[in-house]
């Protein structure tokens, strides 16, 4: 009885809050734990936390690369458009030039009498 009582200790209960000295583990009020499960519901807040942010940087990701792309395929349009439109112009100075040094190597058509 007197170990007993050494061990008793003054407790309040977590979940009915009323105040006991006793030795055992659990309430004898309400008969639930005296110990508060605490660490399950932490690690669950942020394992939910965690899940809730990569899903957010995800999401985030996703619609920045959409528009990167977006972006990107409108410069390689224009820089196409560009650089076809400057071959052109190059081809038909080639050609130019080209038919230019024919005409001159060529002799003078003489009349025929
Ligand atoms: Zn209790």
């Amino acid at each position: 009885m007197a170990t007993q009582q050494r061990q008793a200790l003054q407790r309040v209960c977590p979940h009915c809050s009323t105040i006991a000295v006793t030795p055992e583990r659990r309430c004898p009020w309400c008969g639930r734990s005296y110990t508060r499960r605490i660490l399950p519901w932490v690690a669950l807040l942020a394992l939910l936390q965690t899940a809730l942010t990569i899903g957010a940087v995800a999401y985030l990701l996703t619609t920045f690369g959409d528009a990167l792309e977006t972006e990107l395929d409108d410069q390689v349009l224009i820089v196409q458009r560009d650089f076809e439109k400057e071959i052109g112009g190059l081809d038909r100075r080639v050609r130019r030039e080209l038919r230019r040094e024919l005409d001159a190597r060529l002799p003078a058509i003489t009349q025929a009498p």
